[in-house]
């Protein structure tokens, strides 16, 4: 099993068209394929599950940088606060004030995205607008927790028309915040990417069409 090395290349030029940065999503994957891509010069992989993650940290080169794209439950942010490059998925004041009292225990400032919730599905976490603009309003009492852009996932659907709107509105919402601080728009998967490139993401999250199909087991 191996990734598929010219879809990869060809996301990375997509990137580079549009400044953005891409995280590969390297969840329920083995880490033979992340050391494979690693080999290739890549550093941003994102994980889902926190067991997963500190396993694949303790196993895996020490300047991975890693990012945490799912569900964070509160009482296990202490786990990956110590080495986490960017928390995707803040969807609560609660979660964003644990991250930073965990940061300030572990001395250190850890990057935030507050995830807005876009699709129209009811199983998604994530903040609504005026939830995300309360947090935004208050973002500098949090000294080790810093919020640097937001994230969105868009529904599961095959209409492109869907998707695109809700990336454009939470692209909006973003410009409006937008400053030297908040600057990273986290949208994007395999089957959605260019849409959200065109719309205004810069940082895309990549799983299967790198990697191939997740096998649960
Ligand atoms: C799994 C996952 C991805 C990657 O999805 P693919 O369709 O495999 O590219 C991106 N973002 C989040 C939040 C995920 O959970």
């Amino acid at each position: 099993m191996t990734i598929n090395q010219p879809v990869y290349i060809n996301i990375l030029e997509d990137c580079a068209r549009f400044n953005a940065t891409l995280v590969a999503v390297s969840k329920i994957q083995p880490n033979s394929k992340i050391q494979e891509l690693y080999q290739l010069g890549h550093r941003d992989f994102g994980e889902n599950y926190v067991q997963e993650l500190l396993e694949k940290q303790q196993a895996l080169p020490p300047d991975i940088r890693w990012h945490f794209i799912g569900h964070l439950q509160t009482n296990k942010a202490k786990y990956i606060v110590p080495f986490v490059h960017l928390i995707h998925g803040v969807d609560s004041l609660k979660l964003l004030k644990e991250i930073n009292k965990q940061a300030a225990k572990a001395n250190r400032k850890v990057q935030c995205l507050l995830q807005v919730y876009i699709a129209s599905e009811e199983t998604k976490f994530g903040l609504d607008y005026t939830e995300a603009e309360n947090i935004l309003q208050q973002k500098n009492q949090f000294e080790n927790a810093s919020i640097i852009g937001l994230m969105g996932m868009a529904s599961n659907t095959s209409d492109k028309m869907i998707v695109k709107n809700e990336f454009e509105q939470l692209a909006t919402f973003f410009k409006k915040h937008f400053d030297p601080q908040v600057h990273h728009l986290s949208m994007g998967m395999s089957g959605d990417y260019l849409l959200a490139l065109t719309s205004g993401s810069n940082m895309v999250r990549i799983g299967s069409s790198i990697f191939g199909f997740r096998v649960y087991q």
